[in-house]
């Protein structure tokens, strides 16, 4: 099969969005009158994101999902993606599982697949995402203000647990192993929360790398601190042990749920949201002055908190 053959087969689909698809040196896209266009990429590398036999289908769905992942953490809607992969070999049955895993994920959300880059190499996947969000309406990592709660979506930490579990650290069990292999295989892009928090979030961020490293993104960007309250953060299941509950929900990566702030004047709006979206909503702490995050035990004492999250630059591989 040749290169241009598997392109039309599995990666060109009907795009009516565009004014011009897959099949050209480059796509023609019409951004809508007056929106500024959101554009994100992030790219998976096997050994590094995942096992090199991951299932196929999941792999084409999260290779998509962690994309609107960060469209969702702007508040942006998500319209066009470009996808360039490099593959060892044409594996059909492979090729066939990750494109309807893709494919199924952007047709949830509308997003067309406009073009890309197929070449022969080790694999990796990479999508660059383009969506729209009214001019000012973004939600940045740098509108966070002192007296502004904190919240998180979801329960953060179930990816870890999951990958806990494959490699043999903890051994989890019948719903709760189907649960956090899911929120690590196959994770829920926040979509529509992020669009929802449009006027009503000052800043956000979805949680790729550990809530508290995400967090400290806002806080950075935004010139303030944190104080989180470890009793109102959504705990994992007993029977996991402390340090590792403490490590997966305070450092876990890959969950991406989305941390955003608001004003205190807002909570029963999103309180509201929670409900309408059917969707967990957590109030976990509030911005400060200043420039630390602490976590606070029920006593008012700070928790000590040694980790941070992922860095690609100072840790071996990650698997
Ligand atoms: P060029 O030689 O101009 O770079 P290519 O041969 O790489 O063009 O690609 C041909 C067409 O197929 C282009 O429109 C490109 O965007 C699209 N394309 C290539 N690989 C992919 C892919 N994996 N998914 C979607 N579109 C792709
Ligand atoms: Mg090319």
């Amino acid at each position: 099969m040749s290169e241009f053959d598997l392109i039309a087969k599995y990666f060109t689909r009907p795009a009516p969005s565009a004014q011009l698809g897959v099949g050209d040196d480059a796509a023609l896209l019409s951004v809508s009158p007056g929106m500024e266009l959101a554009v994100s990429s992030d790219m998976l590398v096997a050994g590094t994101h995942f096992f090199p036999d991951a299932d196929p289908f999941l792999l084409g769905w999260k290779t998509l999902a962690v994309n609107l992942s960060d469209l969702a953490a702007m508040g942006a809607q998500p319209r066009w993606a470009t996808l360039a992969l490099s593959l060892p070999a044409v594996d059909e049955p492979w090729l066939q599982r990750f494109s309807a895993g893709f494919f199924a994920l952007a047709g949830e959300y509308g997003v067309a697949l406009v073009g890309g880059d197929t070449t022969r190499g080790p694999l990796n996947l990479c999508v660059t995402i383009l969506g729209e969000v009214p001019p000012g309406q973004a939600l940045r990592r740098d509108g966070a203000q002192a007296g502004d709660d904190i919240w998180v979506s979801g329960t953060p930490g179930h990816a870890a647990l999951g990958l806990a579990h494959l490699q043999g650290e903890v051994t989890l069990a019948g719903g709760l192993r189907e649960v956090c292999l899911a929120a690590l295989h196959q994770p829920q892009p926040r979509v529509t929360l992020g669009l929802a928090l449009r006027g009503l979030a000052h800043s956000a961020i979805d949680v790729s790398d550990g809530l508290l490293a995400d967090l400290g993104h806002i806080l950075e960007c935004s010139g303030v601190g944190a104080e989180l309250e470890w009793a109102l953060l959504p705990q994992l299941p007993e029977g996991i042990a402390p340090d590792m509950a403490r490590h997966c929900l305070l450092a876990g990566g890959d969950d991406y749920e989305l941390c955003f702030t608001a004003p205190e004047a807002r909570r029963a709006e999103i309180e509201a949201l929670a409900s309408r979206l059917g969707l967990a909503l957590t109030r976990i702490g509030r911005i400060v002055q200043g420039t630390a995050c602490i976590v606070l035990d029920a006593a008012g004492n700070a928790v000590p908190v040694v980790e941070s999250g992922y860095d690609h630059f100072a840790a071996a591989a990650r698997l």
